[in-house]
């Protein structure tokens, strides 16, 4: 039986269209309305406390309402609340934040290009790969190459990029010259008795078959996230960008990695990239730039490519692309605040210290029937829910939701990705807080059992 709705679950689908949420169903249960943060907890509107295991949307590396940032915002939106930095104007933030993103990003990185949004920032960089290789002369190279089950954001372009049906399906995506090659899930697509090494081996061969037919002249760039998030958070099988990085160097096809998730601190070391073994030559970063406190977004690039779009920028006579809010002072000072307390706070250290407590608790988790698979990296992790012996269920979708809502009823927020459920807690989360995120995994897996098999979905 559903409860009634409150006056604000009421007025909420009067006033609001909910992304990634059914419509129709939110009618009939209404939002859970969350009023206030601390540490790595929130509350509702009725006063109920939360676990945030998902660091909101893989963002609050350092929980919710830290002093440090708010006072940073505060500060800078006393002193200079907005200035651009459009048409030869600049501010002291975004110069001292793109310094910081370049001292420790693992490859050398020439110039930092600001945005508001993960997506805007995948979109930067598709529109810097397509202007960088009209400006040397190679205006044929404008493929990019993607992945099945990436996630790269939902404008056009990067929601092209975006390898997941409902990101497609009615949206009249994908555009053309994105292409997808095959995604590095070894538990999920590999073939019957195939060893992790074969399954690179035809992933590596997938991308040579996809690069000949494509012709290698026609490809500009190759994006990937080093670990999968939001397509069920798929670490890639062993020895995966190793085996891929010389297709794409024997092709000059720049690979682009995609930290929106990744960048500082996640995976235990400053970016996944350092953590997979990838070499780009340019990086998307978001969320954890600012833990989540301001909407900000950077792409950086290397020296070749900053030489080329300076040089096109003067013959043209300006550069034409930039975003109103690209670089906003506070999300800057935020940001600036952010990386200093990941370092002076030695949150790395942290991360590395808690992985595998998370591991283990996942692979635990992993025991039980209802479970496939459990995956992780890092402070991040998934576990996806398939039958016994299977690997997935008929009507996809329906069993992981299940899990979440059982475990929101003992104050666990997780978040339901298809079937796998995912956990990515905020970076500064200790072992009890872990523990008790962990506490009513048993009971609500039982409860989904026990739902599922109601339902036929076993
Ligand atoms: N890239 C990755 C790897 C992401 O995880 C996300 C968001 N989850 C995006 C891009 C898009 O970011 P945004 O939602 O800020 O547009």
């Amino acid at each position: 039986m559903t409860q009634p709705l409150t006056n604000m679950q009421m007025r909420d689908v009067e006033a609001l269209l909910h992304p990634y949420t059914d419509a129709v169903a939110l009618r009939q249960t209404g939002p859970l309305v969350i009023d206030r943060g601390k540490g790595v907890r929130v509350w509702d509107d009725q006063g109920r406390e939360y676990i945030e295991g998902m660091a909101g949307l893989w963002c609050c590396g350092l929980g919710f309402s830290d002093e440090e940032l708010i006072e940073a915002a505060r500060e800078q939106l006393g002193r200079l609340p907005y200035y651009h930095i459009f048409g030869g104007r600049s501010h002291e933030p975004a110069v001292e934040l793109a310094e910081k993103i370049k001292e420790l990003l693992p490859v050398p990185m020439a110039r930092v290009f600001y945005q508001s949004s993960g997506s805007e920032a995948n979109e930067s960089q598709i529109k810097l790969q397509w202007y960088y290789n009209n400006a040397i002369g190679r205006p044929g190279k404008k493929k990019i190459i993607s992945r099945i089950r990436a996630y790269h954001g939902v404008t056009i372009v990067s929601g092209s990029l975006t390898g997941l049906p409902a990101n497609h399906q009615d949206f009249d995506l994908p555009v053309d010259r994105i292409r997808h090659t095959s995604s590095p899930h070894y538990w999920k697509d590999a073939k019957d008795g195939e060893s992790e090494a074969e399954f690179v081996a035809r992933l590596k061969a997938d991308l040579e078959a996809l690069i000949e037919r494509e012709g290698p002249d026609t490809i500009a760039a190759m994006i990937a996230e080093p670990v999968m998030g939001a397509g069920g958070v798929i670490p890639p099988p062993k020895g995966y960008f190793e085996a891929i990085q010389p297709v794409l160097d024997a092709h000059d096809i720049a690979l682009i990695s995609d930290e929106v998730i990744t960048g500082f601190g996640r995976t235990g070391n400053w970016f996944g990239a350092e953590t997979l073994g990838m070499r780009p030559r340019a990086f998307s970063m978001a969320k954890q730039l600012t833990g989540g406190y301001a909407p900000l977004s950077a792409v950086a690039f290397d020296g070749d490519m900053a030489e080329a779009i300076e040089a096109n920028s003067g013959r043209i006579g300006t550069f034409g692309h930039g975003f109103t809010y690209g670089g906003h002072p506070m999300g800057c000072a935020v940001g600036i605040k952010a990386l200093e307390i990941y370092q002076r706070r030695d949150i790395l250290s942290n991360v590395r210290r808690i992985a595998p407590k998370l591991h283990a608790l996942l692979d635990r988790a992993a025991q039980h029937p209802l479970v496939g698979e459990a995956r992780h990296c890092g402070l991040m992790g998934g576990l996806e829910l398939a039958p016994p012996g299977r690997k997935g269920f008929r009507v996809g979708g329906k069993v992981g939701p299940r899990l979440s809502a059982e475990l929101l009823k003992h104050g666990v927020i997780l978040r339901p990705i298809g079937d796998t459920l995912a956990v990515c807690p905020p970076m500064i989360i200790g072992e009890d807080d872990l523990e008790a995120l962990f506490a009513p995994m048993e009971a609500a897996l039982d409860a989904t059992m026990h739902w599922a098999r109601a339902e036929g979905h076993l």
